[in-house]
């Protein structure tokens, strides 16, 4: 399928953002966006890249009532020499159809998904900043547009795709994080939609948020929903822990969301001969193990940090501080690995990353 382009007249071209060490996330994106169209009967069709525009829909589209809303979440880099790189996109493609199949949407085909990606960076490129940990971030995301009521799998969508230049998450160095462990809201259940990444999921975790930031904490810990004792994630990203000579991560059950990082964490760690075992700790055991000293380091991860170190976690009223609050050097070493590889820096033995430059 042919993508057309229309391009913005010069006029209403935005000014690039001035200063790279003041980007932030998510509050500038750029002068074109690709959308596309599903019917049923009639498939994707009108595939387009064109102005960075507001979207028009009906009161009753059911997106608005029924949540069927679903998106990812990756990033373009430029290289030292240039190059721009995507890291593993095929894997939020299929995370993306993984979602679709959940909640009754309309699948999209992989070519599309990646070829309308690939020229919106292409298009875009000048956007893409230079600093050292900077990337443009893009942000594909699917509705359901057909306006009607009634709960019903919708049989229209509108597919697209925007992209804008997002900061160093750490412009100052590692600053481990403080995290609450919430013990009276659930963020996702076994059986639910918790391994998608569904709108409704991130507006179930937002008051558990707040409370956290009340109390002075970054992020949320989320346990288990039915017996409120195993890790499960930490905010929107993947909680791994060193416990004695062991990485270990809780698997993907059907409430986590999995992450391409925490997977690239569980490879990259894997062959530099860490033992990694999925299995979901307790926070007895985390507890117990912070104070005798077997659990040397906690961290998160996700796209946007690539991994967060935790220093500190609040449970049942108490703080307990992991590795003096200091950043561990597994954590330090995958955050390093990592970053080099999505900037073209390092040799890439597992392929993950993708030259999208000519
Ligand atoms: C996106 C997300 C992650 C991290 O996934 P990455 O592919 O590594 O960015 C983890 N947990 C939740 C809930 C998420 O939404």
């Amino acid at each position: 399928m042919d993508i057309k382009i229309v391009k913005c007249t010069p006029d209403k071209l935005k000014a690039k953002p001035a200063d790279e060490s003041k980007l932030g996330f998510g509050k500038i994106f750029t002068d074109h966006m690709f959308t596309v169209k599903y019917q049923d009967g009639k498939g994707w069709h009108d595939p387009v890249i064109g102005p960075y525009a507001p979207i028009v829909l009906d009161p009753t589209a059911m997106s608005l009532h029924y949540g069927q809303e679903i998106f990812e979440g990756l990033k373009a880099y430029r290289g030292r020499n240039g190059d721009i790189y995507l890291f593993r996109p095929m894997e939020n493609i299929k995370r993306m159809n993984a979602s679709a199949e959940r909640l009754c949407m309309a699948t999209i085909d992989p070519d599309l998904f990646m070829e309308g990606m690939k020229q919106l960076v292409l298009l875009e490129q000048d956007w893409i900043p230079r600093g050292e940990g900077t990337s443009l971030y893009i942000r594909p995301t699917m509705i359901a547009t057909e306006p009607a009521l009634g709960v019903h799998p919708a049989d229209q969508y509108l597919f697209f795709i925007i992209v804008g230049p997002v900061g160093a998450y750490y412009p100052e160095g590692f600053s481990p994080t403080k995290i609450y462990v919430s013990e009276d809201y659930v963020r996702a259940v076994r059986g639910g939609v918790g391994n998608c990444k569904n709108a409704g999921n991130y507006a179930a975790s937002l008051y558990a948020s707040q409370k956290a930031k009340e109390m002075g904490y970054t992020q949320v810990l989320w346990l288990d929903a039915i017996e409120r004792k195993y890790v499960e994630e930490v905010g929107t990203s993947n909680a791994f822990f060193v416990i004695g000579d062991e990485l270990v991560t809780p698997p993907l059950s059907g409430s986590i969301l999995p992450g391409v990082t925490r997977n690239s964490v569980i490879e990259l760690a894997r062959s530099w001969g860490v033992k990694v075992t999925e299995r979901a700790p307790s926070m007895s055991e985390i507890i117990a193990g912070i104070a005798n000293g077997s659990v040397k380091e906690a961290f998160a991860s996700g796209t946007a940090a690539i991994v967060s170190p935790i220093g500190q976690i609040y449970y049942q009223g108490k703080e307990h501080i992991i590795n003096g609050g200091k950043t561990g050097p597994l954590t330090e070493r995958l955050y390093n690995e990592i970053l080099k590889i999505q900037y073209g820096e390092k040799e890439d033995p597992f392929g993950w990353r993708v030259k999208i430059s000519n």
